[in-house]
């Protein structure tokens, strides 16, 4: 069988032009199943992934620089309130020293990521990690939530480049029902206005198949993510983790159904924005051995292995099933090495990896 003349039309049209797709189109390519019509998606995506951002994937060692969090999200495995949580939060050399092993495994970028903590006392701490490792020459992202613009301003002049944070969903009243009264959609919204304003190549996303999430809201969030012209994109599927008032509320939808809906996500995202980085997120591995590959083949470009000692890798358990707790960043590299092979993919060596609709959108600056 083949895809139908209607699926044909949309992937024909997105795949001339960004932003073509409405959101009845969205929906549509997102409610899709039979085998055959994903097939036919996630070709159209993985080509324009290829037009767009060329073969390879790009590549980011990742950080988990500590678990301690003031916030108290309510499907979060780290959230203040798990008392089950052993805390921790590396300290500066142990940072540098993951930073060093991610440029000695050909790694030209980090991702530095933890529980959201505010005031001068950090923002100095992370500002002194990122003069320390200027001279590796790595493109650093930053996902450490909530700050104020000046901390912000201060953290991109000594040297990161890109900044991470999910809106988690574009639906403010899901979101409110996902969060505490003391968190804020619309602070989370004006946090990425003020990335944007200092300069930063600005990834946000989503978590996918939240429970009471529709295929509508999930069209909106990739309306949303154009909406803000965002460079990156890392979302993934919603894992319940069962010491969390969401994980023990709602049981979630099964998790080849939502590991399917993670990868549809990322084919539609690429078919609606082209030029963006989009990340296959470490969520989709803990539904399948192969997510991670399936999401490059449903279009994402970026993989970012786990370059943290693996000592402290079960201490930041977001979700249940977390991958890879025991393997060295060495091990993980083989294995990605390995995966990617097995698809006709390999990562992308010493390059940064930039985002390229960044370029394309500043290049007249
Ligand atoms: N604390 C920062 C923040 O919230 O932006 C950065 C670290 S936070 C752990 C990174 C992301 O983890 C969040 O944006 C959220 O989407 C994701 N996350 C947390 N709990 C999750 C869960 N149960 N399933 C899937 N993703 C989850
Ligand atoms: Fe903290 Fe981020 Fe988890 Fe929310 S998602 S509890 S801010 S680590």
């Amino acid at each position: 069988m083949v895809a139908t003349e209607e699926l044909k039309a949309v992937l024909g049209r997105a795949s001339c032009a960004p932003r073509a797709l409405s959101p009845a189109d969205m929906a549509f390519l997102l409610a899709l199943e039979s085998p055959e019509d994903e097939s036919a998606l996630f070709a159209a995506a993985y080509a324009l992934k290829v037009g767009c951002c060329g073969k390879g994937v790009a590549v980011r060692g990742l950080v988990e620089a500590g678990n301690v969090c003031a916030k108290d999200c309510l499907y979060c495995g780290i959230r203040r309130s798990n008392r089950s949580v052993e805390r921790y939060s590396l300290a500066a050399d142990e940072i540098v020293a993951a930073a060093a092993e991610a440029k000695s495994l050909g790694y030209a970028s980090l991702v530095i990521q933890s529980g959201e903590v505010e005031g001068d006392a950090h923002a100095r701490f992370i500002e002194d990690i990122l003069r320390r490792i200027a001279p590796l020459d790595l493109g650093v992202t930053l996902s450490l939530g909530e700050q104020t613009e000046d901390v912000y301003a201060r953290w991109r002049a000594a040297g990161a480049t890109r900044y991470l944070l999910r809106i988690e969903t574009s639906n403010p009243a899901l979101y409110a029902r996902i969060h505490p009264a003391d968190c804020s959609w619309e602070r989370r919204l004006e946090c990425l206005r003020a990335l944007r304003r200092t300069g930063y190549q600005v990834g946000t996303g989503v978590m996918i198949g939240l429970p009471g999430q529709t295929l509508d809201d999930l069209a909106a969030d990739i309306r949303f993510f154009g909406e803000m012209d965002v460079d990156m994109i890392g979302m993934g599927p919603y894992i319940p983790h069962p010491d969390t008032p969401l994980g023990k509320a709602a049981p979630a939808m099964a998790d080849e159904r939502r590991l399917a809906l993670g990868l549809r996500m990322i084919a539609v995202a690429r078919l609606h924005l082209h030029d963006v980085n989009i990340a296959a997120a470490t969520a989709l591995q803990a539904l399948a051995a192969d997510g991670r590959e399936r999401g490059i083949l449903a279009g994402a470009n970026v993989l970012m292995p786990n370059v943290t000692d693996p000592k402290y890798r079960s201490r930041y358990r977001l979700y249940a099933n977390k991958p890879c707790l025991n393997e060295t960043a060495a091990l993980c590299r083989g294995c990605l090495d390995r995966r990617l092979a097995s698809i006709g993919e390999h990562l992308l060596y010493g390059r940064r990896g930039d985002s390229p609709h960044y370029h394309r959108r500043t290049e007249n600056d």
